[in-house]
């Protein structure tokens, strides 16, 4: 099976979040698989700087965007010991920029940098040549992928017969830029009503991509069931749930690779679950060090990773934060980075309970490898949650995860209880609603568990034998991918 994978970021070239984990090692499950895959996604400035080689391919071509139509040179990559093509879309005026996707404020043009990429991706499928079998669509960045495919690019023999996969990542983020924009992306008006490009007059590319898309896949069982209704759905609850013969969620993998504690480059001392208590006080030696410390602390430690944004729950950190540190029962280390109030009123905390509340702002995957090593507790308290690697990452890392019940939290994490300890399936602590007194009690219960030894043991080799290698999730993109192509493409009218 010939597939196309189609992102706006991946991992080792760049990234802001769990996307790019995501579309850097499904492709490599997927060959594993017998699949035979390349990779497309844009050529930003930071790809350059990772020591990668990147040639030439001899590919170029414009891409008419409303009036204008700028360049498409295609580079290509090969990472280390892969066997996949990525492809990179370079436009230095469109990409070489300091962040993707921009700052505190979007980049203005972002609607044209990823109508851009989108039309580009499809051109180059056919440039390529040979017949695709599936164009695998990531995020509202690549929402036009399957409208160009049937629209402009139905007679076109390399992907008239290919079937387009549309994976939700996030459905807050959905890609809404104003009416005029449509311009851009070369498309009748006509399909610029409610039932497929048009989201209360404006563009929305998310909305495209699962209006046209064959097959839509979220990254979790639990997301798939909650985005068909309010207010996971975020406004296309509707659209959803009338697709819901089409829609799959499929539980994200992680790069057991890149995430094993036994041979993570970022740690001070590699472990296996035999070792874990070595290797997690020297990576909280290392830490110590990193946060201005002679000495590590001895209390359990509770870390956070993740962005500082509202789905994240940063407010109910904030909360616990006020109410626990004052306990000194746990000593507290966040590593993340976002919106700039969560982060002025981190500091604060931080200025409050010197050396129980330790802030790291900034995107550091080193460091989040690290904070993972020496912890013993990592906190997801996130207010909607598609799939989160994190606490996956956790798990591997021996850090066991207090997540509250919602998307894939709910598919990966199951709660202690004395009936889970007894049969020997408990991987965290599970709380319910979105509040603080939640998240409180199951962080209580989890440092009550970390002070019985034996038991805190046992659940630590329990989790860091779970697998959440790409394996089980690669196999089921498969059966997907099969029964798309067995399936009718889906109608355009
Ligand atoms: P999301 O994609 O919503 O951000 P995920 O849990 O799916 O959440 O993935 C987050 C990824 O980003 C993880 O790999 C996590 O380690 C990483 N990450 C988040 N914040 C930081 C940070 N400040 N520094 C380093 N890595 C981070």
């Amino acid at each position: 099976m010939r597939v196309f994978e189609i992102a706006s970021e991946a991992v080792p070239f760049a990234k802001t979040g769990g996307l790019a984990d995501v579309t850097g090692a499904l492709p490599e499950a997927l060959a594993g698989l017998g699949c035979d895959v390349s990779l497309v996604m844009p050529a930003y400035g930071e790809v350059f700087s990772k020591g990668l080689t990147i040639e030439p391919t001899g590919i170029e071509f414009e891409v008419p965007i409303g009036a204008r139509a700028p360049l498409a040179r295609i580079l290509r990559c090969r990472r280390p010991g892969s066997r996949i093509d990525v492809y990179l879309v370079a436009n230095n005026e469109l990409y070489d920029r300091p962040t993707l996707y921009g700052g505190s404020h979007d980049y203005a043009d972002n609607a044209e940098r990823y109508i851009f990429f989108s039309r580009a991706a499809v051109e180059l499928a056919c440039r390529l040549g040979g017949r695709w079998d599936i164009l695998h669509c990531h995020d509202w960045q690549t929402g036009l992928v399957p409208a160009y495919q049937k629209l402009l690019y139905g007679s076109h023999a390399a992907v008239a017969a290919a079937r387009t996969v549309m994976t939700i990542h996030n459905m807050a983020y959905q890609g809404l830029f104003w009416h005029w924009d449509m311009l851009l992306t070369g498309l009748d008006w006509r399909y610029f009503n409610w039932q497929q490009m048009e989201f209360y007059s404006q563009l929305n590319l998310l909305k495209t991509g699962i209006v046209f898309a064959d097959a839509i896949s979220t990254v979790s069982p639990t997301y798939a069931r909650e985005i068909q209704s309010a207010p996971g759905g975020c406004g296309l609850e509707g659209l959803l749930s009338s697709r819901s013969d089409a829609l799959t969620g499929i539980v994200n993998g992680i790069d057991t690779v890149v995430w094993d504690p036994a041979t993570d480059p970022h740690i001070p001392r590699p472990y296996g679950s035999d070792d874990v208590d070595a290797g997690k006080y020297a990576a909280r030696v290392a830490l110590a060090a990193r946060l201005g410390r002679a000495a590590p602390d001895s209390r359990p430690l509770v870390a956070f990773v993740g962005r500082l944004v509202e789905q994240k729950g940063v407010e109910l950190v904030l909360e616990v934060l006020g109410r626990m540190a004052g306990s000194g029962s746990a000593h507290f280390v966040i590593l993340g980075t976002g919106n700039p109030e969560y982060e002025r009123q981190l500091q604060r905390a931080a200025a409050t309970f010197p050396g129980t509340v330790d802030l790291m702002v900034g995107f550091d995957e080193g460091l989040a490898h690290l904070v993972q090593a020496a912890a013993d507790i990592t906190l997801v308290p996130s207010r909607f949650e598609p799939c989160g690697l994190t606490q996956l990452y956790a798990q591997r890392y021996g850090s066991i995860p207090v997540v509250r019940a919602t998307g894939g939290l709910v598919d990966t994490v199951v709660d202690t209880t004395p009936e889970t300890l007894r049969d020997g399936t408990a991987t965290g602590f599970v709380f319910e609603g979105f509040d603080a007194a939640g998240l409180d009690a199951a962080l209580s219960r989890a440092i009550e568990a970390h002070a019985d030894k034996p038991l805190w043991t046992r659940l630590v080799r329990h989790v860091m034998r779970q697998d959440w290698s790409w394996g089980t999730s690669a196999r089921e993109y498969l059966r997907l991918f099969e029964r798309t192509l067995a399936s009718a493409p889906a109608p355009v009218e």
